[in-house]
């Protein structure tokens, strides 16, 4: 795939993908257009050599991988880790709020969200509504409103003088985003329904039971800079990895079986049915080695690249990294190390990644965090706690990271892709 295209399908992958629920959809479709069959993990599954397969878990997490042969305890699987979900405004149960004149949207802020960022965006809404049908059947649906249906307007610095000195938001009383002005009726319910029949004739809603729904903004992802090198979207953590991982898997050069884990809920710890610290990936690996003794040693021939964004040095703020790991954007996917496990890499994982850099000619960067400040984390720890899969946490370098808008480099994700493509064609990874 040409650098061009890839960057242009990763542009609408981002657009298509307002929340995990969505993003979960995008890389289903994706596969199935590949010739991958979806799996449901309520029946009996049949796993055909050279067959291609995927299978979510409440809509927003999935696992798709490829089965070249039967061998997986003698090879062990390549997989390639990310998240789903981003830090967002989402919806509180009875969201409709009447204040001063105005229809309001109640939210919970989710995630480590860069809270000042939401201010003066054009919003929409999306999710998964759950209802009951005339018929009396529970049926959930995706929706997407699309249109800038809201807005959080800043507060004008002549009634906040402070506000260039530190800004701070109150999350319970000045996030609460602005649908329209009393003088319209609203009853949300109502609006719910419509958007599910105006997205699916002929629902039958009877009535909408609940729903998970959150806000994003609608401005479009876009390359940016005067030569085009960066990417600016919402949601780059992490649906930038999910979509490089899927293209690798999608061209995967099938030597190895090779296993793509995309999971919700990182950004609040990960524990969930569905999430990187349940059960959903060892479910899936049990199912496909049900002998104990082949299951362990399926793992322990593994390895897991686990990407997720990583912290670009920022010229405006050079002192908040470390001098001699500082990452720069455009510079290749970068090896994230914290001795105090924050992060899952050893010096083994590190040195495969950066063998299979070197054949594919490709950059690559080391961050570690300054040692008077604290590291953040990812599904790679977890995962490699939960499983015990050898693993390497790796990241494109970003800046702005949680913002509604972040940035990330143009040529950087199509050379990840090209890494872990290799990657998935890598048979031997240490000697004996
Ligand atoms: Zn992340």
């Amino acid at each position: 795939m040409q650098h061009s295209s890839f960057n242009q399908s990763l542009l609408s992958f981002l657009q298509s993908s307002p929340t995990p629920f969505h993003a979960t959809d995008s890389m289903r479709q994706g596969l199935l257009e590949n010739g991958f069959i979806e799996l449901f993990e309520q029946d009996d599954w049949s796993i055909d050599v050279g067959g291609k397969y995927f299978v979510t878990r409440n809509e927003s997490s999935l696992i798709a991988f490829t089965v070249p042969h039967q061998d997986v305890n003698r090879t062990g699987w390549r997989m390639i880790g990310a998240h789903t979900d981003s830090p967002c405004l989402k919806l509180k149960p009875n969201a409709h709020v009447k204040r001063h004149g105005y229809h309001q949207l109640g939210v919970e802020v989710y995630g480590g969200a860069l809270l000042h960022t939401w201010l003066d965006r054009d919003l929409s809404l999306a999710g998964r509504v759950t209802f009951k049908t005339n018929k009396g059947d529970i049926v959930s649906r995706l929706i997407d409103f699309k249109e800038p249906i809201a807005v959080v307007p800043n507060l004008a610095i002549h009634l906040n003088r402070q506000a260039n000195e530190g800004f701070k938001v109150n999350p319970q009383e000045e996030l609460l985003p602005i649908l329209c002005g009393v003088d319209q009726e609203l009853d949300f319910h109502i609006l719910l329904a419509q958007q599910i029949e105006h997205q699916y004739p002929k629902s039958d809603v009877a009535s909408i039971l609940d729903f998970e729904l959150s806000l994003y903004d609608t401005q479009p992802p876009a390359l940016v800079g005067l030569h085009k090198e960066f990417i600016c979207s919402a949601r780059l953590d992490n649906l930038l990895s999910c979509f490089v991982g899927m293209k690798a898997l999608l061209d995967s050069q099938e030597v190895c079986p090779s296993l793509l884990v995309c999971t919700d809920h990182e950004e609040v710890g990960s524990m969930s049915a569905c999430g990187a610290n349940g059960p959903f990936l060892e479910d899936v690996l049990r199912r496909l080695s049900p002998d104990p003794e082949h299951f362990v040693q399926s793992i322990q021939r593994s390895m897991m690249i686990s990407a997720d964004n990583a912290h670009a040095l920022h010229p405006n703020y050079a002192s908040k990294h470390d001098g001699n790991h500082a990452p720069s954007i455009n510079h290749g996917a970068v090896i994230k190390v914290n001795t105090n496990q924050r992060y899952a890499t050893n010096s083994e994982t590190a040195s495969i990644y950066r063998d299979i850099a070197a054949e594919e000619g490709v950059e690559v960067q080391s961050f570690v965090v300054r040692s008077d400040m604290a590291c953040g984390s990812t599904i790679g720890p977890i995962t490699s706690g939960e499983i015990g899969v050898p693993t390497l946490d790796i990241g494109l370098p970003t800046f702005g990271m949680h913002s509604i808008r972040e940035l990330a480099g143009s040529h950087d994700a199509y050379g990840l892709y090209k890494v872990l493509a290799r990657f998935t064609g890598r048979k031997e990874l240490m000697a004996k």
